[in-house]
């Protein structure tokens, strides 16, 4: 499983907003739009899923 990032548009900081996918989910849902609560500003924001930055492979 892999974590989502997204940037928060209010703060500019990569939040991990809790979301867990498979990369082959991820290449499915790529078209669409993810809302998640922000634990940046406390905030809702949706982002596309093709704008998710996986954090680095070990
Ligand atoms: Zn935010």
């Amino acid at each position: 499983m892999e974590r989502l990032l997204f940037v928060c548009p209010k703060t500019g900081r990569q939040i991990d907003v809790g979301v867990e996918t498979e990369i082959d989910t991820l290449l499915r849902i790529k078209g669409k739009m993810l809302r998640a609560a922000c634990p940046a500003c406390g905030r809702s924001h949706e982002w596309p899923v093709s704008e998710a930055a996986l954090p680095k492979a070990a």
